[in-house]
């Protein structure tokens, strides 16, 4: 049982302690208009930059403007091979081996490219299986794949819904769901942490279930990579597809990252959206006609890569390769676990967290619930059902706290292992029961 305390000197001594305190040094903070530096916590939706950041992609520049074309192998980081200089340390972050993983294109962009791969409906086994409140591209682009196909959502699509009067969806209620639907389900998708409620999934357990069924099954890893400590490999998962401008703090539109496992390296029948950098590289520049795909998920590349921003991302998985997600982890299971008590010491009927309360069942962030006289409204109609529970979220932003806002009435607030330290979280808990008092 760890035990916690209301108090900035306890903070302050938790800092002090911190084996990862130093990072915080290696990003730029952003700073309130007092001047003081902001309350960050949004690291789930855009991270801040490493200082690093710069030289990497400045050193890209240097080389183009020295060699042109000739900077494609004769950089001093040769673009032709430039994304495999990543794969080894991005394969670290997920826990999969380095021929299992590639960075390429954006997240939707990589969910499409892979599904082509992976989901293959037959009128026998045609369904796809999300979870309530998934991000709404993955809903789109999986509602546009079933209709590709010529299925109709109508009857393609299981969305997974918590119990009447619950947010968080039951392990336990997803494996029946599984189970009852068997052989008709074609693939199954969830987010690896939920974006709005924060709940993390049984991977392993879904995983398992999927494959007794007979079908494939991907996550979409935007809020769980370089959150949560991953073995997509030792899960069998078949396939995920990630951002790494959220918690992998590779700047906005970075490039995504993609996962596919070794089981499937050489799975050269399945039908693939092919391009030239999915070629296998001994010949892809004599131009062949015949397309002859790179084994592993280099294969399922389309384009060659946007080299400035995987210089970011290559600044980025550095220093995550130097912190380790173990230990970014158990920081990040703390930090927390900090902020939970903290806002359960200060919290009253008006708000609650809907995110887990077990940490093995969510990653960094806490959703922050705020009940309002209209709560009962169920519209997600901006300005209609949020405004008066909209305001203590405005006044925290007004405080120099960067947290977001969903609606209808959630408050996502995500302290990240890297740059925030346990004075930002006392320091947060202090605003938020100074607001609530005044709104008293
Ligand atoms: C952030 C996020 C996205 C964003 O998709 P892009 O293709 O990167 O624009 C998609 N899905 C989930 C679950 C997300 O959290």
């Amino acid at each position: 049982m760890k035990v916690y305390e209301f108090s900035e000197s306890f903070a302050r001594e938790k800092d002090r302690q911190d084996s990862l305190k130093d990072f915080r040094d290696r990003f730029y903070i952003p700073k309130h208009s007092d001047g003081k530096e902001k309350i960050y916590f949004c690291g789930n939706s855009l991270g801040l930059q490493p200082k690093s950041v710069r030289e990497y992609v400045v050193c890209e520049l240097e080389d183009w403007a020295r060699l042109g074309v000739e900077g494609h192998f004769r950089a001093r980081n040769p673009w032709m091979p430039y994304h495999e200089f990543l794969t080894e340390k991005m394969a670290e972050v997920v826990g999969a081996k380095p021929i299992e993983v590639v960075v390429m294109n954006s997240l939707t962009v990589n969910l499409h490219f892979l599904m082509v791969s992976f989901y293959r409906p037959t009128s026998r086994r045609h369904k796809i299986v999300i979870e309530s409140f998934a991000f709404p591209s993955d809903r789109y682009a999986v509602e546009s794949q079933i209709r590709f196909h010529g299925f109709n959502p109508e009857d393609s699509l299981i969305v997974l819904h918590p119990r009447e009067g619950e947010t968080i969806l039951r392990t336990e209620d997803i494996l029946r769901t599984i189970y009852e639907n068997g052989d008709s389900i074609a693939l199954i998708l969830l987010g690896g942490v939920n974006y709005y409620t924060g709940q993390a999934f049984d991977f392993a357990e879904i995983t398992k279930a999927g494959h007794e069924v007979g079908a494939v099954v991907g996550f979409d890893l935007a809020h769980a990579a370089g959150n949560l400590e991953l073995k997509l490999h030792d899960w069998n998962v078949d396939f995920a597809v990630w951002c790494c401008y959220k918690y992998l703090n590779a700047g906005p539109g970075a490039v995504g990252g993609a996962f596919v496992h070794e089981n499937h390296a050489e799975r050269f029948d399945l039908p693939r959206f092919a391009g030239w950098w999915g070629h296998d590289k001994e010949t892809r520049f004599l131009m062949p006609d015949q397309f002859k795909p790179i084994a592993g998920a280099e294969g399922w590349q389309v384009s060659n890569p946007p080299i400035l921003q995987m210089a970011a991302l290559r600044a980025s998985l550095e220093i995550f390769h130097q912190a380790q997600m173990k230990n970014l982890r158990e920081k990040s299971v703390e930090l927390t676990g900090y902020l939970e008590f903290l806002i359960n010491q200060i919290a009253d009927e008006r708000i609650e967290i809907i995110t887990p309360k077990n940490p093995e069942e969510r990653g960094c962030q806490l959703s922050i619930r705020v009940k309002g006289k209209e709560n009962h409204v169920q519209g997600f109609e901006q300005g209609v059902s949020s405004n008066g529970r909209k305001s203590l979220f405005e006044k925290l932003l007004q405080s120099g706290v960067v947290a977001d806002w969903r609606e209808p009435d959630v408050i996502r607030v995500a302290p990240v292992p890297l740059y925030n330290t346990f004075t930002d979280v006392f320091r947060f808990a202090e605003i938020l029961r100074d607001l609530m008092k005044s709104e008293n």
